[in-house]
């Protein structure tokens, strides 16, 4: 079975790019998929250069200067050498290389550009790390970014927030439920609102609802129970609203379509990663009842269109029950086509797994669902013990 473990590049500057070439090929994967471009954080590394480790926004490879030549956005740099000799070292091992790419959450782009990020239905650009897909060039820049990480030489382009991202408050001490925080985090950009009114969508009515139902809820009101579906939408926030949502999608499915077009032209394939299954059970790997491919819609993504422009899916089963898991990876199928790559993602330990069996029941559950591939999340972030489950999880799934 095709397989891979997700790899920063801050660890193999930490345990050399051979150490954990070896490491991985050891546990019998296939492939690594290299985070090319990333976001910043600070994580606990258990066995990295430092046990914390900062993250920062940044590209980890010069990218040609030729694909940014008149482009407002470029990628921001990172550390320049970091994947240099990786792809030789992988094809030593006939091992295949991933390029992962994180597009659109970029906080130092957003801070040096805040208009081409989000905007609320209070006029206010609150989240400068959420790039808009709808801004031209936002669009620019993530079709030249495929292209530059394709160029890599890698097997595949793995595209991590193409795509709306919820809102995401460090602090609130307002109750907002799920469907105040769906209403607040939708993005009234002018590009935004100029696309759904295209589609026939009354958009300023959309935004004047969702400002109306928001603010009542900052102003003390209950919040709305319940999740976000499109039948409770409509009956708490009006079809101008639910319309407004789903015209989001045309947005993103054609950026997505031009982004996998480039990655086709430079000779490689894109997989495409929305981050529902992460916004469900990234926390504690107890997902929220709806399964992600049911809906992926209220982040602009339409699988089912998807399926005819994208050759494959990555689906982030972060779940502790392997059947869930079965379930997520045969709802995604079902949407996006049983002959398309789906790639089951899965964290080996915390807080989804808490035995090597629990791991192999997942990968058993993804394999019998129609995954082609399973890939491990991630090994900087797991404690050698925890990474040391993947053999069994690979030989038992076959
Ligand atoms: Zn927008």
């Amino acid at each position: 079975m095709d397989s891979s473990v997700y790899v920063f590049v801050e660890d193999l500057r930490g345990e050399g790019v051979e150490r954990v070439l070896d490491r991985i090929s050891g546990y019998g994967v296939t492939g690594i998929t290299v985070g090319a471009v990333h976001h910043a954080s600070r994580d606990v590394t258990p066995h990295g250069l430092s046990r914390l480790t900062i993250r920062h926004d940044g590209a980890h490879f010069t990218p040609p200067a030729d694909l940014f030549a008149g482009l407002r956005l470029a990628p921001v740099p990172g550390y320049s050498g970091a994947l240099d000799g990786l792809r030789e070292a992988c094809a030593k091992r006939s091992m295949k290389l991933h390029g992962w790419t994180v597009f659109l959450r970029n906080a130092t782009l957003g801070t040096k550009h805040p208009d081409v990020t989000v905007r609320d239905c209070f006029g206010d650009r609150g989240s400068l790390t959420d790039l808009c897909p709808a801004h031209p060039d936002v669009r620019e820049y993530a079709v030249a970014l495929a292209r530059a990480v394709a160029r890599l030489g890698v097997d595949s382009v793995v595209a991590e927030s193409l795509h709306f991202r919820p809102l995401r408050p460090e602090r609130s001490f307002v109750p907002l439920g799920p469907m105040d925080a769906y209403l607040f985090g939708l993005c009234f950009c002018d590009y935004c609102l100029r696309r759904a009114t295209d589609l026939g969508v009354n958009a300023e009515v959309a935004r004047e609802e969702c400002a109306r139902i928001v603010g009542s809820v900052l102003d003390g009101d209950p919040p709305a129970q319940g999740e976000v579906t499109r039948a409770a939408l409509t009956a708490y926030a009006g079809p101008d609203v639910v319309a407004y949502a789903r015209a989001r999608s045309e947005t993103v499915t054609t950026l997505v379509s031009e982004v996998a077009s480039a990655v086709a032209e430079e000779g490689s394939k894109l997989v495409f990663i929305d981050s529902t299954g992460a916004v469900k059970g990234y926390a504690d790997g107890l997902p929220t009842p709806g399964l992600a491919a049911h809906d992926a819609w209220q982040l602009g993504v339409d699988l089912v269109a998807l399926g005819d422009l994208v050759p494959a899916f990555g689906v982030l089963a972060y779940a502790r029950d392997a059947a869930r898991v079965a379930d997520d990876v045969g709802a995604y199928l079902r949407s996006v086509g049983k002959d398309r790559e789906v790639r089951a993602v899965l964290r080996p330990g915390h807080p989804d797994s808490d035995s090597a069996d629990r791991l192999v029941a997942k990968a058993r559950g993804a394999k019998a669902a129609g995954a082609l591939a399973v890939d491990f999340y991630a090994y900087g972030l797991a404690p050698h013990p925890v990474l040391d489950r993947i053999p069994a999880a690979l030989s038992e799934a076959v």
